[in-house]
């Protein structure tokens, strides 16, 4: 259900609404928007009324939601959901994802050391990312694999913050980990295996930190959108959707990359969606192909890694571009994004706010 007040609704119309949703035990999800406020209700403790709020003071009318994701959906939310991260040292300095700039997140797979992530970062920086990826916890299919630095690792990641200026996108991998993870990360990355870790969605869902959500190697685009409303349904309105693609019987690539899943998530959703064209394809030679493509595509963004010296990387190294190649792309991606109406990120400074109501 989904409240939406007059416009001439005062604050305490709006509270009054809230603690109301409350009483009966479901959660209100104020977002104030440009002409009036509406309201989301999550929880399922039972059917509800529009009738319970019809006559309260300042309200409009009670719309039930038919979707069964509300949060995430347009039916809810209407206006793209912009997504600020801070990057560098100025408090007013922010890249956004969902607006009319692409953010680009480069880096290596893993952090393997504190020179190979300086060498990386600095070519990234370089090149124009103004955020950092790099896994300090990697899932692997094998557990012999490297399984990443850990806390090391995240220490590196901080270092390269302040060294570089670059905001650090890093995977979390389960509710415990994340204790740790988010004291240093920027956003919090949930990967392809965890998007239906659900203890994982909801603990990501209480924490003060952007979360870039992966879709499942085998997700449908509305099992997607669930995961999401986990996250959102425990008070982070901040998720940034990410396509990496998905298991066919193609075998050319390592995942096919389901480029066409941006224009559904745009129908649907107000959540930003940006594309990994880097495990979307395995193969370094479609990197560029292919990230070219999901710009053009609509894309808010890309994720795309990046090895100083890819031969010896410790995991990913065949999909990970030659910095000369990454800063080739990133002037492509700027010429495409022109075509569109669109720049790739500049540090935005003096644009404030946070919540499900003020990003629109
Ligand atoms: C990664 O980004 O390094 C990663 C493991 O991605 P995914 O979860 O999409 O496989
Ligand atoms: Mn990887």
């Amino acid at each position: 259900m989904l409240i939406v007040m007059k416009p001439q609704a005062t604050e305490e119309d709006v509270r009054r609404v809230c603690r109301k949703i409350e009483s009966m035990g479901y959660r209100p999800h104020p977002m104030p928007g440009a002409q009036r406020t509406a309201i989301g209700i999550t929880g399922n403790p039972g059917p509800l009324e529009p009738a319970e709020f019809d006559t309260l003071p300042g309200v409009a009318e009670a719309i039930p939601v038919s979707k069964p994701y509300k949060l995430v959906s347009r039916e809810v939310k209407n206006e793209d959901s912009v997504i600020r991260v801070k990057v560098g040292d100025s408090k007013d300095s922010f890249v956004t994802f969902g607006g009319r700039e692409l953010a680009v997140i480069a880096g290596p797979c893993a952090i393997e050391s504190r020179e190979q992530a300086f060498a990386a970062a600095e070519k990234v920086r370089k090149a124009g990312a103004l955020l950092f990826r790099g896994g300090a916890f990697k899932p692997r299919t094998s557990p012999y694999s490297f399984q990443g630095m850990g806390e090391e690792g995240l220490k590196i990641l901080a270092e390269v913050r302040r060294q570089f200026g670059l905001a650090i996108v890093t995977e979390t991998i389960d509710p415990e980990n994340c204790d740790l993870v988010e004291q240093y990360a920027d956003v919090l990355q949930v990967g392809a295996r965890n998007m239906q870790n659900f203890s994982l969605l909801k603990r990501v869902g209480r924490s003060p930190k952007p979360v870039l959500l992966k879709r499942g190697m085998s997700a449908t685009l509305e099992e997607f959108l669930m995961a999401a409303e986990y996250i959102l349904s425990e008070g982070n309105y901040s998720v940034i959707l990410c396509e990496r693609g998905v298991r066919t019987f193609a075998d050319h690539t390592r995942n096919t990359l389901d480029l066409s899943v941006i224009p559904a998530v745009r129908h649907l959703s107000h959540l930003p969606i940006i594309v990994d064209p880097s495990h979307g394809t395995g193969r370094r030679d479609k990197v560029t192909p292919l990230a070219r493509a999901a710009v053009a595509a609509g894309a808010d963004g890309l994720i795309v890694e990046v090895h100083a010296d890819p031969d010896r990387a410790l995991s990913d190294g065949y999909q990970s571009l030659f910095p000369d190649q990454f800063a080739e792309l990133m002037a492509e991606i700027a010429a495409i994004a022109g075509v569109l109406g669109r720049t790739t990120a500049q540090s935005t400074t003096g644009v404030r706010g946070s919540g499900l109501g003020v990003r629109g």
